[in-house]
């Protein structure tokens, strides 16, 4: 059967890519075979059906690159390695560097950065620093009436939202931040108005305090804006995903703790105020699950070393 779905993706097949790509998500080793069936096609996109694959793919990858015959493939060959977080693709990755490939040029940005589009980061003491979970779970909304002394939106004066209330006692949190080594109560309030234009950053604590960062920039475009009331909902753990990739930024019940983002964009982990490194991810919240009519994703990040917290917000 993913024998026949290469083959259709090969001749342009939506439909076959699309089965793929579920395929990665919900079970990527299955494609593990059919991956160097997959590159000689040519079928390079998107990146995270190479999600699992084995060194020989990778390595054929890094060589196509150092081969420099394809520059104009360069973006999505870089893709490839960066979900494929392999060993030998860390490698080549901080080798490009610093030794620009053919097609560099044409890029955005550096080779190791694209290492976050897989959700992965080098810190700057050298060592790898993976920014998303292996463990995720559910993220059923539960309805919670706000408290009148809760504060507001300096902006928009809109009641801050209560986008989550976690505690590592809880086992399925605990797995879910294990990747953050954060102990103790994460409580992250937004503006969910403002969260959809720039990232907001608030300052966090074990203990559960969460102030709205001081130093957080309105952007010049934001007008005046009437205070909106935020969602009464507030995300609740409620029961493991099959493996980490099973967040949907689109459909109902894709909200999910841990585990990898589903991006609407480019992968876009916020960086940390108080050290400039992207920060870890937390979780994903569905528009779908907030509102009937609700779309685009808020995207919640955290920096227990410097005590940051972060929401941005995507939509298509
Ligand atoms: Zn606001
Ligand atoms: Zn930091």
């Amino acid at each position: 059967m993913i024998e026949e779905l290469v083959s259709k993706a090969s001749i342009g097949d939506d439909d076959a890519v699309e089965e793929l790509s579920v395929i990665a998500d919900t079970d990527p080793e299955r494609l593990t075979p059919y991956l160097g069936s997959l590159l000689d096609r040519d079928v390079l996109w998107p990146a995270k059906l190479y999600r699992a694959a084995d060194g020989e793919v990778v390595h054929r990858v890094v060589e196509r690159i150092d081969g420099g015959r394809t520059p104009d493939r360069l973006n999505h060959l870089l893709l490839i390695l960066a979900h494929s977080g392999h060993p030998l693709a860390e490698s080549a990755l901080r080798r490009w560097s610093t030794q620009s490939p053919a097609g560099a040029d044409k890029l955005y940005v550096g080779a190791l950065n694209y290492a976050r589009e897989g959700g992965w980061t080098v810190d700057p003491d050298g060592r790898r620093r993976n920014l998303c979970g292996n463990s995720a779970y559910r993220w059923g909304m539960r309805e919670a009436p706000r408290r009148a002394d809760r504060p507001t939106c300096p902006w928009c004066a809109s009641p801050l939202w209560t986008a989550a209330v976690l505690d590592t006692a809880d086992p399925s949190v605990g797995a879910a931040l294990t990747h953050t080594g954060w102990p103790g109560r994460l409580v992250i309030e937004t503006c969910h108005f403002c969260a959809c234009y720039t990232t907001l950053y608030s300052e966090v604590t074990p203990a559960g305090d969460t102030v709205w960062w001081p130093g957080n920039t309105r952007p010049g475009y934001l007008g005046p804006a009437a205070a909106e009331d935020p969602p009464v909902l507030v995300p609740t753990p409620d029961g493991a995903r099959r493996g980490p990739y099973g967040a949907s930024a689109w459909e109902q019940g894709g909200s999910t703790l841990g585990g990898w983002p589903d991006w609407i964009q480019d992968a876009e982990h916020a960086f940390c105020p108080g050290c400039g490194q992207p920060m870890d991810y937390v979780g994903l919240i569905g528009g779908a699950d907030l509102d009937e009519y609700g779309e685009g994703a808020y995207y919640l990040h955290l920096h227990h070393p410097c005590g940051f917290a972060a929401v941005n917000y995507q939509q298509s």
